[in-house]
């Protein structure tokens, strides 16, 4: 007897209530309609209409989702994680871009912005009228954003932003920027500011030549003698807090999010393996195939496990960073692991761009990378089992 989700066979869903496999279901039919039946294509030209996109995700209440008021929707942290995931597995590229927008630069704006900040971009961003991003990583800045050499002067009451970031998610495509400068130890060191992006000195190239995350937008930001008003800093918080507080939440989204990739590649594997005939039989009926296969899935339905304990103590308790730490490192560890092995199921075919499975797995290389690497959050949880920082 074939379990009724094959995908699913110790019933993770069960411990879904009704309304979350309804938010589920939505945003699924919303990748369906928007973004499945021309993603490979985005994803072969190396381009994202992402204005046109973020409206029509704003429309379906997906951006900001979890945040409360100014036009969010105010939705559960697992609401949101079932969201990410849905569409993930249609590419890691919308996921990125419902992210960065949602979990860095409007949750940034949310938590530690001026009441002005947040009622003249909130509602906006939510709708998916303004497109924001988030710079933290600079050319030689990467896991140590805590050295980084963007500078913040004051200039009577302006501030005056000087320096680069690079691999800004909708860096190009933003109408508003959060980004981390140094202040200097008297305005308390790193500070976020909200920089309109056609502040002049504000510059945006777009990133080309990419081999993943084709269907995303990320660019580098010159900012040149910037010059804002004193209010453009955001008041609530000072020092490596801040960003990191930021990429605490938008990691959150990936452990789940990572894990639609791997799903979309194990369906599409499972379901080959069952018609592509060798030898005479399905290549399914191979004990080597069905390990694979076992594996994977096992992985997928521990990893689902794992995101939704996490999103109920968040939703519960809130999350310690090396909480989320472990759910990266695992999810989007074993996420590219099963997207690696199912396009071996698929033999040449996995290599073809008619199949999602060689996308998800080239994206996930990004993902493995971006919001930590897969070595820092390894010392984070390191640090969390020995008391010992082993970053430096
Ligand atoms: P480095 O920090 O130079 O690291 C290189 C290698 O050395 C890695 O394997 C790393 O783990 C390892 N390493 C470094 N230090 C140590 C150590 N102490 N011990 C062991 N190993 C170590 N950034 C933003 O601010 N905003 C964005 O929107 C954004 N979007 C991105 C989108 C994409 C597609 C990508 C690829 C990146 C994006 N990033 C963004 C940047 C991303 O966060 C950084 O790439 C990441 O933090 C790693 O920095 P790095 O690439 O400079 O690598």
């Amino acid at each position: 007897r074939r379990p009724a989700d094959p995908l699913d066979i110790v019933d993770v869903d069960s411990l879904l209530t009704d309304e979350e496999r309804a938010v589920r279901a939505t945003v699924r039919r919303v990748c369906d309609d928007l973004v499945e039946p021309h993603v490979a294509q985005w994803y072969e030209q190396g381009e994202l209409p992402a204005r046109e996109l973020a409206a029509q995700l704003g429309r379906h209440g997906l951006l900001g989702m979890h945040l409360e008021g100014y036009g969010c929707a105010g939705m559960s942290s697992v609401d949101y994680g079932l969201a990410c995931l849905e569409l993930e597995a249609s590419d890691s590229g919308i996921r990125s871009l419902v992210s960065v927008q949602g979990s860095l630069a409007m949750y940034a704006i949310h938590a530690f912005g001026s009441e002005a900040h947040k009622e003249e971009w909130l509602p906006q961003m939510a709708a998916g009228e303004a497109i924001g991003c988030f710079g933290l990583t600079e050319p030689d800045h990467g896991s140590d954003p805590a050295s980084m050499r963007t500078r913040a002067r004051r200039d009577g009451a302006d501030w005056v932003l000087e320096g680069s970031k690079l691999w800004i998610t909708n860096g190009s495509v933003a109408d508003v920027a959060v980004v981390w400068a140094d202040a200097g130890e008297e305005h308390g060191g790193i500070r976020g500011f909200v920089v309109p992006t056609d502040t002049p000195g504000f510059e945006a190239h777009e990133i080309t030549h990419k081999m993943s995350l084709r269907a995303s937008v990320t660019a580098e930001l010159a900012l040149s003698g910037v010059r804002l008003p004193g209010e453009a800093v955001l008041p609530g918080v000072t020092g490596m807090r801040g960003p990191l507080s930021c990429l605490t939440e938008a990691r959150y989204g990936i452990v789940w999010g990572c894990l639609g990739a791997a799903r979309s590649s194990l369906e599409v594997a499972r379901r080959y393996s069952c018609e592509r005939v060798q030898f005479g039989r399905p290549i399914g009926a191979f004990q080597l195939t069905q390990a694979k296969l076992a594996r994977m899935s096992t992985e997928l339905q521990l990893g689902r496990l794992l995101a939704l304990h996490l999103g109920r103590r968040k939703d519960a308790v809130g999350l310690r960073p090396e909480q989320v730490s472990v759910g990266k490192y695992n999810n989007v560890t074993k996420a590219l692991e099963i997207c690696r092995t199912a396009r071996t199921v698929l033999g040449a075919s996995g290599i073809s761009g008619e199949l999602p499975v060689m996308r998800h797995a080239n994206n996930l290389e990004s993902v493995l990378t971006y919001e930590g690497t897969v070595e820092m959050h390894t010392l984070v949880i390191g640090q969390a089992l020995t008391g010992e920082p082993a970053f430096r």
